[in-house]
């Protein structure tokens, strides 16, 4: 029996908050799609029926590059119905690129049902359908399939099969799409336990495994339990597979995620752009994984504060993926999501709100209400609410999101920390200091307790804290804290990284506060000359720092 070896589906989405993957909407400004770089003189031709486009129009229905690139759509479905070849009905054979199309579906799940009615064994098309689905993002679909396939390899082959073993993986890596980290969890843990002891550390499988529980613990927030695995999934596939194979390249972009997200941000960079180097030169600039390796790339710079080389790519990757993808594609509404945060951090919010509004209806729609990119969803335009000054619309959007990550993920997870402390700012802004305080100190104490005194989110929760007691009248107790967190982020982040500059800016106008203007001066310069660097003069933000610096002088 042939199983479907496929990697279960955890390349990664980027997930956070602001943290994610692109977007985008140039498309709509309609540059031409077709690149400079289109391939000189060769003559553009089917690569089913070898006409040209006297026949009718060419498009690319999957990554291929060179002969293979451009087809008549009614060719490339004709050979789908027809082919003999097993794969053909959802993917290209020859870059494996899927369809990912409503054809996919309809061909698999026809094939299914005859092999039911002729008593045929369905293991494979089961499978296949299963990727599909989950691929396409209708997980529910997918699950009674998978687990379906994975009774059938249980009775078949017994519970230490490598093909019993792929299943229960695979129906892992599903549940963990839906959000269900503990059930996702205990099932790769028992599939990863036997392949080390049948099949040895260093099986293909194995690593696959490796790979995704070091994914999944991620995920979950265990950064620490994360690393040793994604590091081990790594270095042995550089071993096993070379340097620029495609399992290989996913493996760096894991590893590059959590260095991201444990604040180790020049690291992370170095891995994103041998990864992105490589996925370009093999699978081309619009494969999938080359949009994923983009995302992150996209995410690290927003995240370094370098946003007009995220924005860029970005856009670069939410246009093909609107293409190739569909709009309604999860790795597709995270781009939109992603690109709507950014536009909102560089201060253009008329353009950030349509696109956070259609990420969250369709997110909704495709997903449900608890899903976690669903609840990410929620925060970021409850963030963008409060950023236009609308609280009353902002708030329920951040209770909602609160209440649904304590349910889903429990109080101790880095994303419903997230939230907790984004209801906390939202609450300051309000004025409602007393019902602010207890929540940001929740979620500072959970920090330093999960992730140190160093990491990035300590320290904004650090800064968040200090800027509370500094509204409450407190100065002598902001002051520390203020301090703590502004000398951290200069080592760790630097002195022209956003939240840095939050930390100079809260510590300057504290000192203000305090009557000390001959101290608070130079930090409002500083802050100032950082933002007109990196945000542009006419950013709000800069705006805002030049009226203090005014008034600080002009009290001086
Ligand atoms: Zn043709
Ligand atoms: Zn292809």
């Amino acid at each position: 029996m042939s199983e479907v070896a496929t990697e279960p589906a955890s390349k990664d989405s980027a997930e956070e908050d602001t943290a994610l993957s692109l977007a985008a909407l140039s498309l709509a400004a309609g540059s031409p799609r077709t690149t400079p770089c289109e391939e000189e003189t060769e003559e553009k031709r089917c690569w089913v029926c070898l006409e040209g486009e006297r026949k009718g129009p060419l498009v690319q229905l999957c990554a291929c590059r060179g002969s293979s690139r451009w087809s008549h759509r009614a060719c490339v479905e004709y050979w789908r119905r027809n082919s003999d070849k097993e794969d053909a009905a959802y993917r290209c054979g020859t870059c494996m690129d899927h369809y990912r199309d409503a054809l996919s579906l309809e061909l698999l799940s026809a094939r299914l049902q005859a092999e039911r009615t002729d008593g045929e064994d369905t293991c494979y098309t089961l499978d296949a359908l299963a990727s599909e689905l989950q691929t396409q993002g209708k997980y529910d679909e997918a699950e009674p399939l998978f687990r379906e396939a994975l009774g059938l390899q249980r009775e078949a082959h017994g519970g230490r099969h490598p093909g019993t073993l792929i299943s229960i993986g695979n129906l892992g890596s599903l549940l963990q799409d839906k959000g269900d980290l503990a059930a996702a969890e205990s099932l790769m843990r028992e599939a990863l336990e036997v392949q080390r002891e049948t099949q040895g550390d260093r099986h293909p499988d194995t690593l696959t495994s490796i790979n995704n529980l070091g994914m999944l613990l991620q995920a979950k927030g265990d950064l620490v339990a994360a690393e040793p695995l994604c590091r081990e999934a790594l270095e042995g596939r550089r071993e096993l597979l070379g340097d620029r194979h495609p399992g290989t390249l996913t493996s760096m972009n894991n590893l590059g995620m959590l260095l991201a997200a444990k604040g180790d941000l020049a690291a992370a960079e170095q891995l994103y752009l041998e990864a992105l180097k490589a996925v370009r030169e093999t699978l081309g600039n619009r494969h999938p994984d080359t949009l994923v390796s983009i995302a992150n790339l996209g995410a690290l710079l927003h995240a370094k504060g370098d946003l007009a080389a995220a924005e860029q790519l970005c856009r670069e990757a939410l246009e093909v993926q609107r293409e190739t993808l569909g709009g309604r594609h999860p790795e597709t509404l995270a781009s939109i999501n992603n690109l709507g945060m950014l536009l909102m951090d560089k201060g253009d919010l008329a353009a950030a709100e349509p696109l956070c509004l259609e990420a969250l209806e369709a997110v909704r729609e495709t997903l449900g209400d608890r899903h976690p990119h669903t609840l990410t969803t929620i925060i970021n335009l409850g963030n963008l609410l409060q950023v236009k000054g609308d609280l009353a619309a902002a708030e329920p959007l951040l209770r909602e999101a609160l209440k649904g990550r304590r349910e889903t993920l429990g109080d101790r997870h880095p994303s419903t920390l997230d939230s907790i402390n984004d209801l906390a700012l939202l609450l300051m802004d309000k004025g409602d200091l007393a019902a602010a305080e207890p929540l940001l100190r929740e979620a500072l104490e959970v920090w330093r307790e999960t992730l140190g005194n160093r990491h990035r989110s300590t320290l904004a929760s650090i800064s968040d804290l200090g800027s509370l007691l500094h509204d409450k009248g407190d100065l002598a107790a902001a002051e520390p804290l203020c301090r703590e967190a502004l000398e951290v982020q200069r080592e760790t982040l630097g002195g022209r990284h956003p939240d840095t500059l939050t930390s100079i800016n809260n510590l300057g106008i504290l000192l203000q506060d305090k009557g000390d203007l001959t101290a608070a001066e130079p930090l409002l310069r500083e802050v100032l000359e950082g933002q007109r660097e990196t945000l542009g003069s006419p950013h709000p933000s800069t705006l805002a720092s030049n009226r203090n610096l005014e008034l600080l002088l002009k009290n001086n």
